[in-house]
């Protein structure tokens, strides 16, 4: 007969590790996403080799505590919520207490941190779970992660990583998104020792398309702004001309987390029928603001992925709010594409 056994911890770890962290750039945006909670307003990002032996995030944020330091790195450990019924108000990106276990579980990580009431900062590395050293140090205020060799200790899952070129453009797509949804928060990008982009924090969304998408995209905006009774959007649209064939060109926010969601991305693409060819997908970077209850976050150990209470009215005022943007008298185009 086979026999039940209980998973060791370390196995547990590695399991669960794997919803979390599935390739660099899941790293990338499990510490970028706790800079930003950590009301960070400066984050660099520094890869070597796509990030697969090395990321470093450094961040101004607010730090942590020395003795705080080795419970961050615990399972369910967490300063975002204290119990199920803040579920139904997240306002931090972060909440599961997972990430940093994770990814421990599966690389060599060294943190530096220091709170600005701190005189001096902590020196924590782990590696597999394990806890090498803990010092005290001198240390500029905030946070450094640095997670060298993902996977060391899982070659089943290194063996599924893509070449060190397509993990570094998962990164940099990643921290595009990332930028674009904190225009207040500057971001730094560097790879392989080159600085690939570098925005100013300056709060203004336009710049950062610029910055990121160039002049033809920037010149080819349609504004968008409305209110309904479900939720508030700003943000922009593309005129159907600077369409392309998958969705890479969209991107949604919602309360400040970059989401991928497939009823938005209808919503949106249905406003264009009849503007695009089929098989085309447009430009657009909206930001929703929505009451927290009307929202589940907790689907996926990513939380890339969410749930709303209303699926139809989300739906139907957001196909109708871009349809209007795109009907607009002074947008009308001059010969409407055939389906
Ligand atoms: P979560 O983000 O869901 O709370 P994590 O495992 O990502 O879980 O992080 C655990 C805790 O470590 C966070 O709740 C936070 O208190 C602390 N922490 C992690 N990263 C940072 C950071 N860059 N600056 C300050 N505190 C941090
Ligand atoms: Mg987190």
């Amino acid at each position: 007969m086979p026999q039940i056994t209980l998973l060791s911890q370390e196995t547990i770890d590695k399991i669960a590790a794997g919803e979390v962290v599935e390739r660099p750039s899941s790293v990338v945006k499990e510490l970028v996403e706790n800079a930003i909670d950590a009301r960070a307003t400066a984050v660099t990002v520094e890869i070597k080799e796509g990030g697969t032996t090395f990321v470093r995030i450094t961040d101004n944020g607010c730090g942590i505590e020395r003795e705080q330091v080795p419970l961050a790195f615990l399972r369910h450990s967490t300063s975002k919520i204290k119990s199920v019924e803040d579920l139904l108000c997240i306002h931090s990106l972060g909440f599961r207490g997972e990430a940093l276990s994770s990814i421990a579980a599966v690389s060599q990580v060294e943190l530096i941190t220091k709170t600005y009431s701190d005189l001096t900062g902590t020196r924590y590395v782990i590696e597999g779970s394990r806890e090498m050293s803990n010092d005290e140090i001198g240390a500029p205020d905030g946070t450094t992660f640095i997670v060298r060799n993902l996977f060391y200790n899982t070659p089943a899952r290194k063996k599924f990583l893509k070449t060190a070129q397509t993990e570094g453009n998962y990164i940099s797509d990643l921290i595009e998104r990332l930028a674009l949804s904190h225009p207040d928060v500057s971001f730094k990008f560097i790879s392989n020792g080159q600085t690939k982009m570098h925005t100013s924090g300056n709060s203004n969304e336009k710049d950062l398309i610029y910055h990121i998408y160039g002049r033809d995209i920037t010149a080819a905006l349609l504004p968008v702004c409305a209110e309904t009774e479900y939720f508030s959007v700003k943000g922009f649209v593309g005129k159907p001309m600077i369409s392309r064939g998958n969705r890479s060109y969209e991107s949604y926010f919602i309360n400040g987390r970059y989401i991928k969601s497939a009823l938005l991305s209808k919503a949106v693409e249905e406003a264009y029928k009849g503007f695009m060819m089929q098989h085309q997908y447009p430009f657009c970077v909206l930001y929703f603001t929505m009451d927290t209850e009307l929202l589940d976050v907790n689907v996926h150990p990513t939380k890339m992925e969410l749930r709303f209470s209303n699926n139809e009215e989300v739906y139907r005022k957001l196909y109708q709010t871009i349809r209007d943007v795109l009907t607009h008298k002074e947008f009308i185009p001059a010969v409407p594409v055939e389906e």
